[in-house]
């Protein structure tokens, strides 16, 4: 009996039913991933497993794997914990029909995650054992096409508008940012950070990618801390962390150079970030000057100093207006008295990818 081929594009429940699962075939945006990768993707008690990072990829999302957390996350606001039963969105817990698995090296997620929460269409091919995603990455106008709407047709995928540039950013302000700099040949790093209220920010560091339908793909990021009086006009006087956007000038750190580009300063036994009004705002070698610093001896602190990267603040040294502000890594105190601190990991991948074309910017999420 010969039946008519049907297509459904699921939205709300997303059942697979078949004996031959390793005759299943996921298509992504019409390529055939197992073909095309050798990952493969598998069926298991009736649910499709398939790896998210062909997927995210696709839709230009960025995928992070935090080794020491077992947490694989996608543009930071999805987070998957190996082999437990719930993801994160936005950090609310959602269920998983099935935990979140490594195979060959690859990290495995119920399809049907991906349908409902990823903004991709899902449609199965019943006859043939196909899969197709639908995760285009280009921004696509389309105002036929509304997120809910069940449609059958002939088997041509559906184009879904896919997330756009403000939702890859964070919002209207950054997307405005990344938008600025995109074209302005004297900037190829940002960092965003996102303050959140308290002394709470998010942290992330892009590079300029010409590939990246967006134009920036994301290479790090980290929860941070900063300053304990919050984000705004920074002094000599408040914990305040300054809000702006800055250069970056160099970098320091008491443990070896991870591998920036940048000056790196080894931050040695004599080495000060000076308050006084004689080098005001300067990193110094005190064993090169006359001078008893009376400033932070900066290898006293322990782990916030053993990687940083020194913002392009008040360059001119004016004597009040503040100084030290640093980037560094996260200490024992939640929070710092004006610099932004994350996660060393996430700092030392930072270096790598700071340059003296890097800009960081501070602002309210
Ligand atoms: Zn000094």
């Amino acid at each position: 009996m010969k039946r008519k081929a049907l297509v459904l594009i699921f939205t709300a429940v997303f059942f697979v039913h078949t004996a031959a699962a390793s005759e299943v075939t996921v298509m992504i945006n019409g390529k055939d991933i197992n073909a095309y990768n050798g990952i493969e993707p598998y069926i298991e008690n009736d649910i499709a497993m398939i790896p998210i990072r062909a997927v995210a990829k696709n839709m230009g999302a960025e995928v992070l794997w935090n080794r020491e957390t077992r947490e694989v996350s996608v543009n930071d606001d999805i987070v998957f914990q190996i082999d437990k039963q719930y993801a994160y969105i936005n950090n609310e817990p959602v269920k998983l029909d099935m935990p979140a698995v490594i195979v060959d090296g690859y990290t495995y997620v119920p399809l049907r995650f991906v349908s409902e929460n990823m903004g991709a269409k899902v449609e199965w091919n019943g006859e043939k054992d196909i899969i197709n995603i639908c995760a285009d990455k280009s921004p696509v106008n389309n105002a036929t096409i509304s997120s809910g709407t069940i449609s059958e047709n002939a088997g041509n995928s559906n184009t879904v508008p896919a997330a756009s540039d403000e939702n890859y950013f964070g919002g209207r302000k950054w997307s405005a940012i990344a938008e600025k700099y995109k074209n302005d040949a004297s900037v190829d790093k940002l960092i965003f950070v996102k303050y959140k209220g308290d002394w709470d920010a998010d942290v992330i560091m892009y590079t300029k990618d010409a590939d990246n339908a967006h134009g920036w793909t994301k290479v790090a990021s980290s929860s941070a801390y900063v300053g304990k009086d919050g984000i705004g006009e920074a002094s000599e006087y408040v914990s305040v962390t300054p809000e702006g956007d800055f250069g970056i000038t160099a970098a320091f750190g008491i443990k070896e150079n991870p591998g920036t580009q940048l000056n790196y300063i080894d931050v040695t036994d004599s080495i000060y970030a000076c308050g006084d009004r004689e080098y005001y705002n300067k990193i110094i070698d005190t064993s090169k000057l006359d001078h008893k610093c009376s400033g932070e001896h900066m290898i006293e602190y322990v782990p916030e100093y053993n990687y940083g990267l020194v913002l392009g603040y008040n360059n001119d040294g004016i004597y009040g207006k503040g100084s030290a502000f640093f980037l560094h890594c996260k200490g024992k105190k939640p929070y710092t008295g004006g610099c932004i601190a994350v996660d060393e990991d996430t700092m030392i991948q930072m270096l790598k990818y700071a340059n003296s074309d890097t800009r960081i910017c501070i602002y309210n999420e």
